[in-house]
């Protein structure tokens, strides 16, 4: 489907008049389409030359219902062999910028054997001879794109590889964990272990903490768009509403049911340490008559607005142990606060198994305990957030991506739950590694479908 054999061209240079036009052509056959219709000023024959060059010249034009040649001056940049952008023979012809003459030297060059580009092809082509990755790919249309400066200054980090660093570091270290995993299965029947539980359970747990890394700097983009979204997340009962009421009480600048999910969720304007932030509870969600486990629409509607948080607030209930749901919450990546609710009954003793996890700010809404700690802790999570995530992710990118890091930090998770039950289950994390390998190969673009190249490419416009 995506054919490397072609030549490809396309204008390359905006829409419009412009000082100059440029024609861009990538494949097998440039060289012999530009002798078609470039005229070197100099006698360099351009089939000899082995490096990359600029050489002055004419271009040698017929216009549409004009039969008279034109000879137009151009200079010609070409790269002849592999060292190009596709690793690819290419050429750009760059001449006077008036939109009849670089249709006209595009006509020249697909009658000389060249077919129009698809959209994004030439950088399709640069993805396929492994030149950029998938996240670089998307960068490139994200400098294109980039309205302001924070979004060119987020693409550029992108493109200089800030997501492809980390990713890639990340996969080594999956690989050599598998590949430690998989030495002791083939020597199991003498009981030779390559990598003890200690090791198994720390190096999960760093893979699991570079990949909420990852998700962080993903989500922080979203503040380029709006305030902060804080998402109040927990199991029924556990107290949400109540602080969402405490910490609006009169200072929220809009409460509002917000229509158009399955349940209603509220939302409030607040200010945490001078920066406005959307406070969104996720009330109305229902337990399934089965016991620990959310309704399908109850858990759609929560993930949902915890997917678009740039903060989430795990609120868990202090006057009972954690519940399984909740456990996996708190491990799970992302930025995030631990709330613990309803700390003002003396009669109830502390949740003990939630402070072996993590800390938390302990709350009240009865009583306001907690509550200005609470705002604190807000305002530097968000701060500490920009600081470490100052890049940011090309928009695309992050929705492109946000399942399969997900999926990949969950497989991990499982892993590290199942090692943590003891030997004789290595066949079991080993499967769950390569699924948590697979889904970042998604998402650096090591492993891929036509239809993903499609949805990416199609976006670039032509030339591109
Ligand atoms: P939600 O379903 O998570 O939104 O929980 P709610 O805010 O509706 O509260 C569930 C129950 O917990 C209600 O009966 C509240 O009165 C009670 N509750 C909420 N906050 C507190 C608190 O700070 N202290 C105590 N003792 N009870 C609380």
């Amino acid at each position: 489907m995506h054919s490397l054999d072609d030549t490809i061209a396309a204008v390359s240079s905006a829409a419009g008049g412009a000082t100059r036009g440029i024609v861009r052509i990538s494949g097998p056959a440039a060289i012999g389409c530009l002798q078609a219709c470039f005229l070197p000023t100099s006698s360099a024959a351009i089939s000899e030359l082995k490096s990359a060059q600029c050489i002055p010249g004419e271009l040698l034009l017929s216009l549409a219902g004009d039969p008279r040649p034109r000879r137009l001056p151009c200079d010609l940049f070409l790269w002849p062999g592999n060292r190009s952008y596709t690793r690819q023979p290419v050429a750009e012809l760059h001449t006077i910028g008036s939109p009849p003459l670089v249709e006209a030297a595009l006509r020249a060059v697909c009658s000389a054997g060249a077919r129009p580009a698809e959209p994004g092809e030439f950088t399709l082509r640069a993805f396929l001879a492994g030149r950029i990755d998938l996240l670089q790919a998307e960068a490139v249309l994200g400098v294109i794109d980039a309205g302001d400066r924070r979004k060119l200054d987020v693409a550029l980090a992108q493109l200089a590889g800030g997501l492809t660093r980390p990713l890639g570091v990340l996969r080594d270290h999956l690989l050599d964990l598998l590949a430690d995993l998989e030495a002791g299965l083939d020597f199991a029947e003498e009981d030779l272990q390559f990598v003890s539980s200690a090791d198994l359970d720390r190096r999960l747990g760093e893979a699991i903490g570079s990949i909420a890394a990852v998700v962080a700097q993903m989500q922080s983009r979203s503040r380029t768009d709006g305030e902060p979204r804080i998402a109040l997340v927990g199991w029924p009962n556990v107290g949400k509403s109540s602080l969402f009421n405490a910490l609006v009480g009169q200072s929220a600048a809009i409460v509002s049911p917000q229509p158009g999910t399955t349940r209603d969720y509220l939302s409030a304007l607040l200010d945490f340490g001078g920066v406005g932030c959307q406070l969104i509870d996720t009330a109305g969600v229902e337990l399934n008559a089965k016991e620990g486990s959310l309704s399908d629409a109850a858990q759609q509607m929560m993930s949902a607005q915890e997917t678009n948080a740039d903060l989430r607030l795990i609120c868990v209930d202090s006057t009972r142990p954690l519940n399984a749901w909740e456990r996996d919450e708190i491990t799970r990546p992302g930025i995030k606060l631990i709330v613990t609710t309803k700390c003002d009954d003396a009669t109830i003793s502390d949740n003990a198994r939630l402070s072996d996890l993590t800390p938390s700010v302990e709350t009240s809404s009865r009583t306001g305990r907690g509550l200005d700690q609470l705002r604190s802790a807000i305002a530097a999570a968000l701060s500490s957030d920009r600081e470490t995530n100052p890049e940011g992710t090309v928009a695309e990118t992050a929705a492109r991506c946000r399942d399969s890091l997900r999926l990949s930090a969950d497989c991990l998770a499982r892993a590290r739950r199942i090692a943590a039950t003891g030997r004789g289950n290595e066949e079991l994390v080993a499967a769950d590694i390569r699924s948590a390998l697979t889904e970042l190969g998604k998402v650096v673009g090591v492993i891929y479908t036509d239809d993903v190249l499609d949805r990416v490419f199609a976006r670039f416009c032509i030339g591109k």
